[in-house]
């Protein structure tokens, strides 16, 4: 492995197996050890760089090598530079990592700026998925990349990753709708209720922090080859039980007085509402006796369009009190806590 010039045997740097495993201890009393060398100017390029602040270069450099060190020490075999991308070329309209040209973009908003340069939890996250593509590229394969077991596995590990190194409580502060953070590490969402592959890989980087899995065993499980929840879940029999108890959770729901979409698109007409019961299984009654749903748009505020009215515990009637489309989302909660939500696509016309 070649870093900053030098070889490296991987092995060397990875964290003393006597001490107790803390992740928390991680960032600077670690990172020392692993030979920081202040600029990192090996560790990445970046594409339009001219146009960044020499303050910005420092502190992107300096993070993605942290990044590229922790990973080489920890997790794999780092065998090029990263190659980051500030061109504002307009082809390119999300921030993240390119697996076909292997690239990490970071494309300006509409304002004209690029809030992902500044946070070091997202430059950290997305050289993770770089440096998987590098290490592990039969991981990374495109037939892969849009399946949702792939996208929650790399999006829960990276956020994992950035945990090591950052180990407070959010992802991306300040980042997320009304200047939040864009997500919480430790959440009590649970895979088998949550809709997509983020939020799914959201609910497992709490899985990996709650069960105290070691960086050593995510590395076991990228070299074993079985990615998939399942493969993940045998590295630790604890974590093993907790992703049992997840998948055996389900949440129902019926819809009555329109034919069922299974795309959960319904169009309203006035004076006819959809009836909608979400039935939760024995296991999710034991397991979250508080359940609760709220209907909301995915900022987090009401819907603008649709009335929801609950007619009984998890029994809604929802009915246009205007025109237009909209996504809502059913989110379920056990008291404060998110647990899960369910996108659903209303729409009503004259
Ligand atoms: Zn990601």
């Amino acid at each position: 492995m070649k870093v900053h010039g030098k070889t490296v045997a991987a092995g060397n740097s990875r964290p003393d197996k006597k001490r107790p495993k803390q992740p928390e201890t991680v960032p600077d009393e670690q990172v020392d050890s692993y030979e920081i060398t202040g600029t990192g100017d090996s560790s990445c390029i970046i594409k339009g760089e001219s146009s960044l602040s020499p303050q910005q270069k420092r502190f992107i450099r300096s993070t993605i090598h942290k990044a590229v060190q922790f990973f080489a020490g920890n997790f794999g075999e780092v065998k090029r530079p990263l190659v980051l991308s500030v061109l504002d070329t307009g082809d390119v309209l999300r921030t993240g990592y390119h697996v076909k040209d292997d690239v990490i973009n970071f494309p300006p908003d509409e304002k004209g700026r690029r809030p992902a340069l500044d946070s070091a939890d997202i430059l950290v996250h997305e050289a993770f998925h770089a440096l998987v593509a590098q290490a592990y590229p039969q991981l990374t394969a495109d037939q892969y990349v849009n399946e949702s077991e792939y996208v929650r596995l790399h999006e829960g590990l990276a956020d994992y990753f950035t945990h090591q190194l950052y180990p407070d409580e959010s992802f991306a502060e300040g980042l997320g709708e009304g200047g939040k953070p864009l997500r919480n590490y430790r959440n009590r969402r649970r895979v088998s209720l949550s809709p997509g592959g983020h939020s799914q890989g959201n609910a497992l980087t709490s899985y990996l922090l709650d069960n105290q899995v070691t960086p050593d065993q995510v590395r076991g499980f990228l070299e074993d080859g079985d990615f998939s929840l399942r493969g993940l879940a045998q590295i630790s029999p604890k974590l093993d039980r907790a992703l049992q108890l997840d998948a055996s959770l389900s949440l129902k729901d019926k819809v009555a007085n329109y034919p069922a979409s299974d795309l959960r698109k319904y169009w309203l007409e006035e004076g006819k509402p959809l009836e909608v019961a979400f039935e939760a299984n024995q296991s999710l009654q034991e397991t979250h006796p508080n359940l609760s749903i709220e209907w909301l748009r995915p900022s987090g505020f009401p819907s603008k369009t649709f009335v929801f009215d609950e007619t009984e515990p998890n029994r809604f009637r929802v009915e246009p009190k205007g025109h237009g489309a909209e996504k809502v989302l059913a989110v379920f909660r056990d008291g404060q806590e998110i647990i899960g939500s369910r996108p659903f696509y209303f729409g009503s016309k004259d």
